[in-house]
């Protein structure tokens, strides 16, 4: 096969590639934001169509001749002046300049980038670069009226009370213009149009480019190393790509949405009605140019460098979804320190799996793992690693070396782009080429980066970038982890000493040893009474865990001392009938409703495992469908999608293990859906005939709200495709209402899992619903029918009479004192408005979600709407510090968890939290969480 024809077919692939099946119905995976995979009907600009149209066919010819007669008029031109003045860097530079100037928007573009590079060129020449843009030439007024009047909705005279022909600024691509729509407001926009003639011309120069470039490769074996045909290919689909103004409003309209509430950051909104293929009309916003930042004070400089810096890592890190092109072109600056980031023409997209690889290849790095940090990189960035991973090859060991420099020695003179340089140099030199999306991450930062570092030299890159890069490491410091050592390490050393002895012999991943960010301070508690909890140390700290849930009425409550002591006493009856077990079954049933059933188990875990078998049982169907991010205890079914690792597209998740050890055939047999998006009842619909249920937490504790239309759309499509609705219920049970969430939005599920407070603090589990589905797991009285058609439930201990006697007796409890519910609440939103006002004092973006007595704190700046978006934007460093800084205060925070409220926790509890939380807060502040 033929290097062009591989390159087409491996483009092709590239474009249509789909992530690994996992038996979901995830779409194809759109790579880059590339406008042909979603507008089916214009294809006249796609790259990857070898076909040409006779406009473009023309244009190659012209772009031929153009090529071959500037590029020998421009060499000969500067050979013929070198004997001039001026420095030899600067002559080439206005000799390149010109020259590119001339080859079109395709070459423009390349200036660019080059612009913003200060180390690739002398200082002189960089600045003639940049005052490239100012020189661009605007379309003629005619050819602007006619491409107005042919993209408009209606005449411009018609929608604009005034328009200014002078544009305000002119791109390679397109220019924009000043103008006031008509109406009572006259509100100022700026209109952005796509220059006559661009699209065909750019299609013709990358076409023409493209071939040369394979020319070259093949006459030139010293070019060779460089696969510039390779590397064209990936980025011509969205250099071309640019043209299309409907494509750029969807992603402009998507990064307003990622960026909504920030501090900082602005993106004009989109008009989305009056904009076309070649028009966008959007916001007018003022600010400075980012080309003027050298006329700003250096106090000025130093916060918007930082602040420029914030928001590039953002959106690669957490959105995924990054700006291409941020030259200073597309950047102003607001006076009051705002960010404005305009033109979404070339924007990037990472994978779920992308930013978990991202963060795992900085995880190795940062703790100087180094060969783990090369294998990861290897897997996660190189196109076809297997190459380079053959025996003998230097590969690994030159890649470490790299790794070493960068990430060890040269961190004070951090350049994410001199490191991509590096570890690309290293690939090509072993035959091999990181991936398209890498190239565009590589491409993003090139530019980002090379104009942080103009606005401010001094920027340390690499410390900024930490908080990024570094999240999933627990300290934003080693100053602060030595401090933390004195203030909380020395205040526990049996506690510690306990941990490490207790190592030899026990993992307790729960607690001690827990899978994600594991506590550095784990704490043994010794007693704990009420709302307080005491170490082995003595300290004593109010307690916000409530030990993830059952200790509603706080810890050792006297009705529940007294009812196990006393079921103790009594024999401590299991895998025989006890009067408790009955009686908390019909504490239970009633709860729910007139004749509800239950059976017992001994956690959540196992009543989810129960639930999920019946409705097997019942419908003959295998497949379960279930919702990102909804945990539901650790079995196998439980670990799909559930925790920190989520993949696929927010709207179809794909299903993933979020643990080694999980069955391949139940990650296949899992619908991953995403809560509160009604394209999920849609797959719910198409699936219908496999999917035996539908399990969810009907208020995602992670998120704690529900949304009760979304939750009737899913009750519905159960009912009508004969699937069973389950709703995990074992952290919401009894605790935002004696019952449950589904009493609050009065939806009733087929099955109800609980655990937790129905077990007053001792292992407990159950399924409880109506008797057509709970009586699957009742016997026929026919062994042999009983094997075909119904659920078996074991458990030894299941409905034990020490554990039912605990908690009948806190539910008997709850039921006599139904005010404590409203008082939970009245005392959850008492301490979460303070929390609130705190932050919004401290100027700190932080996130507070309360409802009933469950809460949860995150700072970022954007409320997630979904549980995957947790991670997007919210500082993770920062809570798992906010715990440590509140154990100084004698607050127990579960570093990772939700936190809930007991009614043992007094309103002096409360204020001591309140004040814990202001103080840390405070500190946190002074200690540069926040800064940027
Ligand atoms: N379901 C939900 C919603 C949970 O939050 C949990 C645990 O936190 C479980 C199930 C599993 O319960 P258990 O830990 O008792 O096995």
């Amino acid at each position: 096969m033929s290097q062009t024809s591989r390159l087409a077919e491996e483009f092709e692939h590239t474009r249509s590639s789909q992530p690994p099946s996992t038996g979901q119905d995830v779409p194809p995976q759109e790579q880059l934001s590339n406008p042909r995979t979603t507008a089916p009907g214009r294809r006249r600009n796609d790259p990857a169509n070898r076909r040409l149209g006779p406009r473009i066919a023309i244009g190659v010819v012209v772009e031929t001749v153009r090529i071959c007669w500037w590029t020998s008029l421009s060499v000969v031109s500067y050979l013929f002046r070198q004997r001039g003045g001026t420095d030899r860097n600067v002559r080439l530079a206005i000799q390149l300049r010109k020259y590119l100037l001339r080859m079109g928007p395709l070459y423009i573009k390349a200036g660019q980038v080059l612009g913003t590079q200060s180390g690739l060129l002398s200082k002189e020449a960089t600045d003639e670069f940049r005052s490239f843009f100012a020189d661009l030439p605007p379309m003629s007024e005619r050819a602007l009226r006619q491409v107005l009047d042919n993209n408009l909705p209606k005449p411009p005279d018609e929608i604009f009370e005034s328009f200014d022909w002078q544009p305000i600024a002119v791109g390679s691509v397109a220019q924009v213009h000043r103008a006031a729509l008509r109406g009572d407001a006259q509100q100022t926009v700026a209109v952005k149009v796509v220059k006559a003639g661009v699209r065909e011309r750019l299609a013709a120069s990358s076409w023409v480019l493209g071939r040369l470039l394979v020319l070259g490769h093949w006459l030139a074996p010293r070019l060779r190393k460089f696969e510039l045909p390779a590397l064209f290919a990936e980025i011509q689909p969205i250099l071309v790509g640019q043209c299309d103004m409907t494509q750029e409003a969807e992603r402009q309209r998507e990064v307003i949405e990622n960026f909504r509430d920030h501090p900082f950051l602005r993106v004009p909104e989109v008009y989305l009605d009056l904009s076309g293929e070649s028009v966008l009309v959007m916001q007018f916003m003022e600010g400075d140019r980012g080309y003027d930042y050298e006329r700003m004070e250096a106090s000025r400089r130093i916060q918007l460098a930082s602040r420029l810096q914030d928001i590039f890592n953002c959106m690669v890190y957490f959105h995924g979804l990054f700006h291409v092109d941020p030259h200073p072109g597309n950047i102003m600056f607001g006076s009051a320190g705002e960010i404005i980031l305009l033109d979404f023409g070339l924007v990037g997209r990472l994978t779920e799996d992308d930013k978990w690889n991202l963060a795992a290849f900085y995880y190795a790095c940062v703790r100087q793992q180094w060969e783990l940090g090369a294998e990861r990189y290897t897997r996660a960035f190189v196109e076809d690693p297997g190459i380079l991973t053959a025996a003998g090859s230097e590969y690994p060991r030159e890649l470490e070396a790299i790794l070493k420099r960068h990430f060890r020695d040269e961190t004070s003179r951090w350049s994410t782009v001199a490191f991509f340089d590096d570890a690309t140099r290293l690939l090509r030199r072993n035959g091999a080429r990181a991936s398209t999306r890498f190239s565009l991450l590589a491409l993003s930062l090139l530019t980002g980066e090379g104009f942080v570092s103009q606005v401010d030299p001094e920027i340390d890159i690499w410390n900024n970038a930490r908080k990024f890069t570094d999240r999933f490491s627990p300290y934003l410091s080693d100053e602060l982890k030595m401090q933390f050592d004195v203030e909380i390490g020395d205040r526990i050393p049996r506690s510690l000493e306990m941990k490490e002895t207790a190592s030899a012999y026990l993992v307790a991943p729960t607690h001690l040893d827990r899978f994600f960010l594991p506590s550095t301070y784990p704490l043994i508690i010794r007693e704990a009474y009420g709302s307080k909890i005491r170490d082995v140390d003595g300290n004593e700290y109010i307690d916000l865990s409530c030990g993830y849930g059952p200790h509603i009425l706080g810890y050792a409550h006297p009705c529940i001392i007294e009812a196990t002591q006393r079921a103790m006493a009594a024999g401590a009856i299991n895998a025989l009938g006890s009067p408790s077990e009955l009686l908390l079954a019909q504490q239970i049933s009633e709860a729910f409703g007139t004749d509800r059933k239950v059976v017992f188990c001994n956690s959540g875990t196992e009543a989810v495992q129960i639930a999920l078998r019946m409705a097997r049982a019942r419908t003959g169907r295998q497949r379960v469908a279930k919702f990102e991010g909804h945990y539901h205890g650790f079995s196998d079914q439980g670990m799909i999608s559930s925790w920190f690792r989520y993949s696929g597209e927010a709207s179809a998740p794909a299903a993933i293990a979020n643990s080694a050890g999980v069955q391949r055939s139940v990650i296949d047999e899992t619908l991953v859906l995403q809560y509160g998006d009604l394209s999920s009842i849609d797959r719910i619909r198409r699936h219908a005939d496999e999917i035996a249920c539908v399990i969810l937490e009907p208020m995602p504790a992670a998120l704690a709200q529900f949304d009760r239309p979304f939750l009737q759309a899913l009750r519905d499509t159960c009912t009508r495709h004969g699937i069973q609705l389950i709703f995990d219920e074992v952290v919401s049970g009894f605790r935002v209402h004696y019952g449950g969430v589904q009493h609050l939005v009065d939806i009733e599920p087929d099955l109800t899992c609980l655990g937790k407070i129905i077990g007053g603090g001792l292992p407990c589990g159950a399924v409880v619903g109506r008797p057509d589905t709970v009586d699957m797991a009742r016997t026929t009285r026919d062994p042999f029918l009983d094997v075909e058609t119904r659920a078996f439930v074991g458990g030894t201990m299941s409905g034990n009479s020490i554990t039912a006697a605990a908690g009948s007796a806190a539910l008997g409890y709850l039921r006599e004192n139904p005010q404590i519910y409203p008082e939970l609440l009245r005392k959850t939103q008492w301490l979460t408005r303070e929390m609130k006002l705190t932050a919004m004092q401290l100027g700190v973006p932080c996130i507070i979600k309360a409802n009933s007595a469950i809460f949860s704190v995150t700072f970022g700046y954007a409320t997630p709407r979904i549980v995957r978006d947790r991670l997007v934007g919210s500082n993770i460093k920062a809570n798992l510090a906010l715990a440590y800084y509140l154990r100084a205060h004698g607050v127990y925070m579960p570093e990772l968890h939700t936190m809930m409220l007991s009614t043992a926790h007094s309103d002096a509890d409360l204020a001591c939290i309140a004040n814990a939380f202001a103080q840390s807060v405070a500190r946190m502040v002074t200690d540069g969480f926040f800064t940027a």
